[in-house]
């Protein structure tokens, strides 16, 4: 079978990564939108709001609206101008000569499923893990998503680590279902912006473990306790909890690109000028290349820029 031939291939469908195919189909670039697969964290159609709640800051939305419902909008928006949009996950890409090639499926076939003149990356980020090895227990016990776990945890103490505006949104919507929550944090002072700070003092069921990191996740088949250990004085205190939410930040989903595109020590990929990276005719935007901003709207606003780049470089190449 001979490779799809297309004019741009947008690998990803968060805010980015959608903005990006309605400003590419309005240019009639009939753009390719590869939206990644349901079953995994990584390649989360949607992207991370898929995965939240309320999204308060997100302008033209006074009341506030659910991430999946935004995120519902912004897929509707870009299918209203005819992009395409596949539910498949790309697992190789070849970026050394053009048309770069494309994979979804056995990366192993000698044949790319697409052949694409430009490609748009904005395969975001996903939930960074402890490193304790709790991935073990994640549908046990262990989560990094509230909103898609909350709901078991009528009732159950809980914990939440992390001291950023995740972890401040997690322990919230937790505190609706949960007896307890207690963040864990590893320092004394929270990150999370001031109003998120004045929510969370103010919910009776938060209590506040400062100062402390997690030591260890005790149980075989779910959690039953977390021991945290104080960072100044290594004392360490089991807590009687049946849920650990991991809030710690996020690594950008990059594996793809490794040796062909630019990046950080910490996998973000390097851009610039604008949204170009090292490769002429791939374009980055969203979270994979933001470690600063990492904002739905300032995602969305890359994602403009990386198809007004991408069709200015096409027109370009004549
Ligand atoms: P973040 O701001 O990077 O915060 C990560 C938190 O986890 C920090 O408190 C950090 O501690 C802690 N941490 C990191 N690695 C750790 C480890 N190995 N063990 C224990 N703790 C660890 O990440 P985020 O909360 O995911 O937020 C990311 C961005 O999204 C931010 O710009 C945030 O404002 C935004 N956001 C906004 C909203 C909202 O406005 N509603 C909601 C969610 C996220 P330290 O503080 O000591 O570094």
């Amino acid at each position: 079978m001979s490779a799809e031939q297309r004019e741009v291939i947008i690998i990803g469908s968060g805010p980015a990564g959608l903005t990006a195919a309605v400003y590419a189909a309005r240019a009639n670039l009939h753009p390719l939108v590869i939206e990644g697969e349901p079953s995994s964290t990584s390649d989360q159609p949607g992207g991370q709001l898929m995965l939240t709640t309320d999204v308060e800051n997100f302008p033209g939305f006074p009341e506030g609206v659910m991430g999946p419902e935004l995120m519902m909008r912004f897929r509707e928006q870009a299918l209203r101008f005819e992009a395409d949009i596949r539910t498949e996950k790309v697992t190789k890409v070849d970026l050394s000569e053009r048309p770069f090639k494309v994979w979804v499926g056995d990366p192993d076939a000698d044949e790319p499923t697409y052949l694409a003149r430009a490609v748009i990356v904005s395969t975001g980020a996903q939930a960074k893990m402890l490193g304790l090895g709790e991935e073990r227990l994640i549908g046990h016990g262990v989560s990094t998503c509230a909103t898609c776990d909350g709901f078991f945890f009528r009732d159950h103490h809980i914990v939440v680590v992390g001291g950023g505006d995740s972890a401040i949104e997690e322990a919230m919507f937790l505190s609706k279902f949960a007896e307890t929550v207690t963040l864990v944090h590893r320092r004394d002072e929270l990150r999370a912006s001031k109003i998120m700070q004045d929510r969370i003092r103010a919910n009776p069921k938060i209590r506040f473990q400062w100062d402390s990191a997690v030591e260890e996740v005790v149980g075989d088949n779910s959690v039953e306790a977390v021991v945290v250990k104080d960072v100044h004085t290594g004392e360490l205190t089991r807590l009687e909890v049946t849920g650990l939410f991991v809030a710690i930040g996020h690594t950008p989903n990059t594996w793809l690109f490794e040796d062909q595109l630019d990046m950080e020590d910490s996998g973000y990929l390097v851009t610039g000028p604008g949204t170009q990276t090292n490769i002429e005719g791939v374009f980055a935007c969203g979270d994979v290349q933001d470690h600063t901003y990492r904002q739905a709207i300032t995602a969305a606003g890359s994602g403009c820029m990386a198809a007004i780049d991408a069709e200015r470089w096409l027109e370009a190449q004549g």
